[in-house]
């Protein structure tokens, strides 16, 4: 049996902010490049989000939809350095580590579940380590499955500060209810030729690209 976690830094650039500025906390806040004014949201707060303002809107929609949005610039150094300190919380858990973008990395548990008793045990440890190493503003959800893919489609079903672990037995479950897009890399026009193919969820997908899989259609 393997256990794979993706964790997923939840509003990453925002959240970098409001840990290391007060006046940010608890606050809708978006961050962008500057010129302010003529560029788009990078990443927004909770708070902001509640809103409806969504990563790569436009800061003047933005603005508009929450006047009291704070619009702050990104500090790259500081994303990257923080970044760098997650990925080396997740490597003193295992030795397989693999990057996906500045906010989101694969672990294999498989061995350290074992030390400390269960996969989600371990998952609360590194939420954990992650809060009391760079502060409480860095949450993260983290999907686990024995699968790459489907650890990354269980780290998005529960944002902020979400755990769910998709055991085996559980994935034609899964499968049979998601759409192609829930899968890492499907999107707007390929999402549209398979739907146009037939092809509606990742099950039906699945049957496509392995018909011997055996996997079990509802
Ligand atoms: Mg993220």
């Amino acid at each position: 049996m393997r256990y794979i976690a993706l964790v997923d830094m939840n509003a990453y650039f925002a959240s970098c902010m409001q840990q290391a500025f007060r006046n940010l906390r608890c606050k809708p806040v978006g961050v962008s490049r500057k010129p302010l004014d003529k560029t788009i949201i990078a990443s927004a707060s909770y708070e902001a989000k509640e809103f409806g303002i969504k990563n790569g809107m436009a800061t003047w929609v933005a603005k508009e939809m929450c006047p009291k949005l704070i619009i702050v610039p990104g500090d790259p150094w500081m994303f990257a350095y923080s970044s760098s300190r997650i990925y080396g919380i997740l490597k003193e858990f295992s030795p397989l580590v693999e990057v996906f973008s500045i906010d989101e990395a694969w672990v294999d548990i498989t061995q350290v579940s074992q030390q400390i008793g269960s996969p989600v045990k371990t998952a609360y440890a590194i939420k954990q380590r992650i809060k009391k190493e760079l502060g409480p503003f860095y949450r993260c959800s983290i999907g686990i499955a024995s699968t790459k893919t489907m650890s990354k489609i269980a780290a998005e079903k529960k944002k902020p500060d979400g755990l769910i672990w998709i055991k085996d037995e559980e994935f034609p479950y899964w499968l049979n209810r998601l759409e192609v897009d829930a899968a890492c890399g499907i999107a707007g026009a390929t999402k549209e030729k398979l739907n146009s193919m037939g092809i509606k969820t990742l099950a039906e997908l699945g049957k496509l690209i392995c018909p011997g899989s055996g996997l079990p259609l509802e």
